[in-house]
């Protein structure tokens, strides 16, 4: 199994979170660093930086991951939003960094009509500028498999890959794999030998050894719908099997497996009971 958890909130300071993943019996956790709905933010508080550290022992979360603010846009053909998108990651690279996560969850980016071929340039010259503007940083920015929603990238491996090759240091980046996502986007999960596929494609394609962490979440939509709806586990177009065979698989044991399914902490606390009782 990997370290089980969800995406809570920072409701009152970062340092809290620790305590709410603990109550939700999360090994792992997921937050934002400051407002998603927000471009800017104040700075982190020594005390809160230092708080979120120490909380993080006290209620034994193993780990956990930063996810980027929504406003963010690597690939925006306007000029104006594609400053203040690289202006903002670099923000979160820094928070991240102050607050010791190893990951940096976030969506490549949308090309608003521009094609796709010129908005996989855009968001690695986005990565890479960003990259260049915190070189200290350790924070692995992890490229979050979508949907392909509207004009979303980020949505075929060979996408990713693309990205990531564009990108002159190539180490700093990693994949979170949202299974909503990579179903909606085409990629079978239900069964054994279609999950056996999708992964060995991922191998192909980008490398498993770049797989760092998932996104548990069912799907409201079918396969191959683009549509970006999470659902409960086990409640939706793929179905628990999928579920088992992620919770079980050897590879992915030491991986941060983190849910963003609808409801809050009540219904987090019920999908995390689903996903413990599927563990052989
Ligand atoms: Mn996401
Ligand atoms: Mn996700
Ligand atoms: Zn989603």
């Amino acid at each position: 199994m990997g370290l089980l958890g969800a995406h809570v909130s920072t409701q009152g300071g970062v340092q809290n979170a620790p305590e709410r993943g603990a109550s939700l019996q999360c090994d792992a956790i997921a937050i934002f660093t400051k407002n998603q709905r927000q471009w800017r933010a104040k700075p982190l508080k020594e005390e809160e930086i230092e708080g979120f550290k120490e909380n993080m022992k006290r209620f034994g979360i193993e780990i956990a991951l930063s996810h980027d603010s929504y406003l963010i846009n690597l690939g925006s053909p306007k000029e104006e939003i594609y400053r203040k998108s690289v202006e903002a990651f670099v923000d979160e690279i820094v928070r991240a960094d102050q607050l010791d996560l190893p990951y940096l969850v976030f969506h490549p980016g949308s090309h608003l009509g521009e094609g796709e071929e010129w908005g996989l340039k855009k968001i690695a010259e986005g990565i890479e500028e960003s990259l260049s503007r915190a070189p200290e940083s350790r924070v692995m920015l992890l490229l979050e498999t979508t949907a392909g929603q509207g004009t979303n990238l980020g949505y075929t491996f060979e996408q990713l890959a693309a990205i990531m090759d564009m990108v002159g240091d190539r180490e700093r980046l990693g994949v979170c794999f949202d299974t909503c996502h990579a179903f909606a986007a085409g990629y079978d999960i239900r069964t054994p030998e279609a999950y056996g596929e999708t992964f060995d494609r991922f191998e192909e394609v980008i490398g498993l050894r770049n797989l760092k962490a998932f996104h548990l979440n069912d799907s409201k939509f079918p396969l191959g719908s683009k549509k970006d709806r999470h659902e409960h586990i086990g409640e939706g177009e793929i179905g628990i099997e999928a579920f088992r065979l992620l919770v079980n698989d050897r590879r992915f044991e030491e991986h941060p497996m983190i849910l963003e399914t609808p409801g809050g902490d009540v219904w987090y606390s019920a999908n995390l009971k689903v996903l413990r009782d599927l563990i052989q």
